[in-house]
């Protein structure tokens, strides 16, 4: 009874697709169960059944399911796109990944400078506070800048020449 039961089970979808019997052994039988045949026919028209299994021959068995949902997944990329299969989606992901690494370093320096300046204003509270005067930056600068151009040109400008 159990016996001529065991042999009406369903094979797997390798084996209903390549018209063989799935026998107890059968390498595929794990990783492709009856119910999903189009991860098996989508695999099979990339990499071929042969390869397949030889593929999960040289592997772990705890490797093997991985490498399965992996060839299904190539496989499935491949047909989609047959130029870049894949590799089509991990570089359309990397482009994404530069555009918002991108976005994210934009982001990052105007956080950067609004930080910044909250801790001017706050400096320039905190010295109002202790009576100190905050003299701008451009103040200095251009006092200083002007000073030193009226002094040197006064020599060799233009109205020297023009009077000789
Ligand atoms: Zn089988």
């Amino acid at each position: 009874m159990s016996f001529s039961s065991s042999y009406s089970n369903p094979p797997c979808a390798a084996c209903k697709f390549l018209r063989r019997k799935c026998l107890p052994s059968c390498i595929f039988a794990p990783y492709f169960p009856p119910e999903e045949p189009i991860k098996f026919t989508t695999v099979h028209k990339v990499f071929g059944a042969n390869n397949v299994s030889k593929l999960l021959n040289e592997i772990q068995p705890h490797q093997r399911e991985d490498a399965v949902n992996s060839l299904a997944y190539e496989a499935e990329a491949r047909l989609k796109d047959p130029v870049y299969g894949c590799i089509g989606a991990i570089s359309v992901l990397q482009r994404q990944v530069i555009r918002l690494q991108k976005e994210l370093d934009a982001t990052n320096a105007d956080l950067m400078r609004y930080t910044n300046n909250q801790i001017m204003v706050n400096q320039e509270r905190s010295n109002f506070q202790y009576g100190e005067r905050m003299v701008p930056s451009y103040y200095d600068y251009s006092s200083v800048w002007n000073s030193g151009i009226g002094g040197d040109h006064n020599n060799i400008g233009p109205d020297g020449e023009s009077g000789s």
